[in-house]
């Protein structure tokens, strides 16, 4: 599968090849038990979930990684293979999901990898907000909502990278939400992967956000900023 990676200019160590092998074949064996994703086929597996979290993996700084609504462990697992550097918080609100990811970072011996079981808006009142360099989600919210949940997490001058589709209009929508959690959108970037447009979207926060946010109670997504 390395030739995989290589198409979208990603090079694997052979350490890194047996992980992400390690991680395809949990992922299939606990697949029924957690209800993890619905893309088996291992090529699929491969475009879809490895090569698709990391991406631009490149561009991103050095620090503390928080994923907001790992699932299966997307983006956060295949960017902590890649980038060991990192120190990755994975956040998850089902329990189910947690223990499998759990099960990964010991079978791929991770460190600098741990899991939170809970929910953002609830975490991010904790000592956790304002604690992160970079804040990660894919596949968690519409970008307006997801800013409510991932920005308060993130230090001020760190970034808050959202991988989604090529939807345009999430982005105007989010706009006024980004800037009243005190982020500024810094880059756009679109990749193609097979047939699919893939957009990474980030954030750069520019000042602290006000206590108030996330407003809890399903308010971000019933009433998105
Ligand atoms: N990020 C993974 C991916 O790209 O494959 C999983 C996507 S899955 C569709 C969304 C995940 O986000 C679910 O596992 C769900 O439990 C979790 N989630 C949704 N809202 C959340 C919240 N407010 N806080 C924490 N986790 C949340």
């Amino acid at each position: 599968m390395r030739e995989l990676f290589e198409k979208y200019n990603i090079n694997l160590n052979f350490e890194q090849e047996k992980l992400f092998e390690k991680y395809y074949e949990l992922l299939i064996k606990y697949n029924s038990m957690f209800n993890l994703t619905a893309i088996t086929e291992k090529r699929d597996v491969y475009i879809k979930h490895f090569i698709d979290s990391v991406l631009g993996v490149d561009k991103l700084i050095s620090g503390k990684l928080i994923d907001i609504g790992s699932g299966g462990g997307f983006p956060a697992l295949p960017i902590k293979i890649m980038r060991n550097d990192l120190s990755v918080t994975l956040l998850e609100a089902t329990g189910k999901k947690c223990e499998f990811l759990n099960t990964v970072i010991k079978g791929l011996s991770l460190k600098g990898a741990s899991v939170v079981n809970g929910r953002a808006e609830t975490e991010a009142k904790t000592n956790l907000r304002e604690s992160f360099d970079i804040c990660t989600a894919r596949a968690v919210a519409r970008l307006n909502v997801l800013s409510e949940y991932c920005l308060p997490f993130v230090k001020t001058g760190g970034v808050f990278v959202a991988y989604k589709g090529g939807i345009e209009e999430e982005l105007k929508e989010a706009e006024r939400a980004i800037e009243i959690l005190g982020g500024k959108i810094e880059s756009v970037d679109y990749y193609s992967l097979e047939d699919a447009k893939r957009m990474i979207i980030t954030v750069r926060k520019v000042k602290s956000t006000d206590k108030k946010y996330p407003r809890g109670n399903g308010k971000e997504r019933k009433n998105p900023l």
